[in-house]
């Protein structure tokens, strides 16, 4: 019998008995699911009535509360021997993954560190009310694992990853502005963050904005909608690192392109440090304004390649390390070989092996990476359809392809069809009206609606936009 007065000032204990638990559930639900929904599930407290467990988004509590409890219940009864109440609970984000746990080798047994061990401190220690709570904000927004340490540096993105570092040491004065640019999964989005999390770490009172080109965007609208422009300026143009990422979405807005010019400008003046992140080199971003394309070069402009083998295999290999696996040779050189030119992708096939070496329990060898990569095909050589979104999401939530695309508006389904929506808007090319007809005729303004809600959760929700990223993951390195 498992001992179970556990506390969270006793983590090994609570870990102790959430590790059966968790070999319970893995069985009964698909490998996928598990990553999903119980990576962050931890013991906060057990007495002999009951077990509270907590996760780290309100979403995932949500949806482990209507779909897994009883398996949790279950689970505890079978790992403990007796009934006992299941509790769900919220903490703090803490980079608490337990994906490892449930093939947990000696030498980790206790958990791992934080990778944000910092980031505690980053926290702003009682300055000024807007200045904490902007920053507070963007942590929450931020992935812990986006840090300089944890990016693989090679020939592709060497310029790229020391102008970052020079910009996070020296904010303002080394290259200003920072232009980034470089196909979709090849590292932008982790250096604009490492920028962020090393400036705010190293300077506890800098003012970091991250946003993406959207958050801009959107709050832009809500400002004028709600007639506190100022208010928007005030925030946006007095702070002294300003991160936008993926700034093509600024093609055909031309208000938005007017505002961001004059921020641009105010903060360049002030020399204040300027980041900015492309899937394509200024020039080629379509129909924005040359006045502010110009300015995209006035500083650095740094490309992200495709990384080599040798960068690939190092990746595959730190990747793998963060799992709390050390993958030999053979088998990250035959990853590195098969998928080439995403590191997204990459990371979904070292996730896949290490996933089912610790559902089958077998050991890490060829034959096994073999197995896992085997049918993993590359997004720029499959097209994503429409058809392999609605089996994802109907695999994975549970719900039919008929609810799907039908009527009913029940959260259970209403959800699930918001993000199939919005993932067929990021992987097709298919445009709102053509969505809409895919689920069930709708109009372009509900296929709108959905993604945007959807972008809008993600942004705020560190949790969900895993949850997002993992789907989308999954899509492109989907099994045929
Ligand atoms: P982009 O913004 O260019 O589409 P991301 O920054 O989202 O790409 O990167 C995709 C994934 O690949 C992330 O999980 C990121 O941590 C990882 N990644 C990208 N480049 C590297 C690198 N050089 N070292 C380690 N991980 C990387
Ligand atoms: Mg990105």
């Amino acid at each position: 019998m498992v001992d179970l007065i556990v506390s969270e000032q006793n983590p090994c204990s609570g870990r102790a008995l959430l590790q059966p638990i968790l070999q319970q559930i893995l069985p009964r639900i698909r490998r996928e699911q598990f990553e999903t929904w119980f990576r962050s599930l931890a013991v906060e407290r057990a007495d002999d009535r009951e077990v509270e467990f907590s996760v780290t988004s309100q979403f995932v509590r949500d949806w482990l509360h209507k779909n897994f409890l009883t398996p949790l219940q279950d689970a505890v009864q079978s790992a403990s021997g007796g009934r006992r109440r299941v509790l769900l609970s919220l903490r703090e984000e803490d980079g608490h993954d337990n994906l490892p746990l449930v093939n947990l080798p000696p030498a980790i047994d206790a958990p791992e560190p934080r990778p944000d061990a910092g980031k505690s401190d980053a926290r702003p220690a009682g300055d000024g009310a807007t200045g904490q709570l902007g920053r507070r904000l963007q942590l929450s927004q931020l992935n812990p694992n986006y840090t300089f340490d944890k990016f693989v540096v090679g020939p592709c993105n060497r310029l790229a990853h020391a102008s970052a570092l020079a910009i996070s040491e020296n904010p303002g004065s080394a290259y200003n502005p920072l232009f980034v640019h470089g196909n979709v999964g090849l590292g932008k989005t982790h250096l604009l963050q490492a920028i962020c999390q090393t400036v705010m770490r190293r300077d506890q009172k800098a003012r970091v904005l991250y946003l993406s080109c959207e958050d801009f965007t959107n709050s832009y609208i809500q400002a004028i909608q709600s007639g506190s422009l100022d208010e928007f300026r005030n925030s946006h143009r007095t702070v002294d690192v300003l991160v936008i990422d993926d700034v093509q979405f600024l093609a055909n807005k031309e208000k938005t392109q007017d505002e961001f010019f004059h921020t641009f400008n105010t903060l360049y003046d002030a020399q204040k440090q300027i980041v900015m992140s492309s899937d394509r080199p200024p020039v080629e971003i379509p129909t924005v304004q040359e006045r502010l394309v110009s300015r995209f070069k006035w500083g650095l402009v740094a490309e992200m390649e495709t990384p080599c083998f040798d960068t690939r295999v190092a990746i595959v290999k730190r990747k793998a390390k963060g799992r709390g696996v050390d993958l030999d040779d053979e088998v990250a050189s035959l990853t590195a070989e098969r998928v080439t030119n995403n590191i997204r992708e990459l990371e979904g096939a070292v996730i896949k092996i290490v996933g089912i070496a610790a559902i089958t329990g077998r050991p890490i060898d060829r034959k096994l990476a073999e197995e896992a990569l085997r049918g993993v095909t590359l997004a720029r050589q499959s097209q994503v359809s429409v058809d392999d979104v609605m089996s994802l999401i109907t695999s994975e939530f549970a719900i039919s392809a008929r609810d799907l695309t039908g009527k009913s508006r029940t959260q259970a389904v209403s959800l699930p069809r918001q993000i199939a929506m919005f993932l067929v808007r990021e992987q097709t090319e298919l445009s709102l009206e053509d969505i809409g007809r895919f689920f069930g005729n709708r109009d372009h303004t509900t296929v709108l609606y959905a993604v945007t809600k959807i972008r809008e959760r993600s942004q705020k929700d560190r949790m969900f936009k895993e949850l997002l990223d993992g789907l989308n993951n999954r899509l492109l390195t989907r099994t045929r």
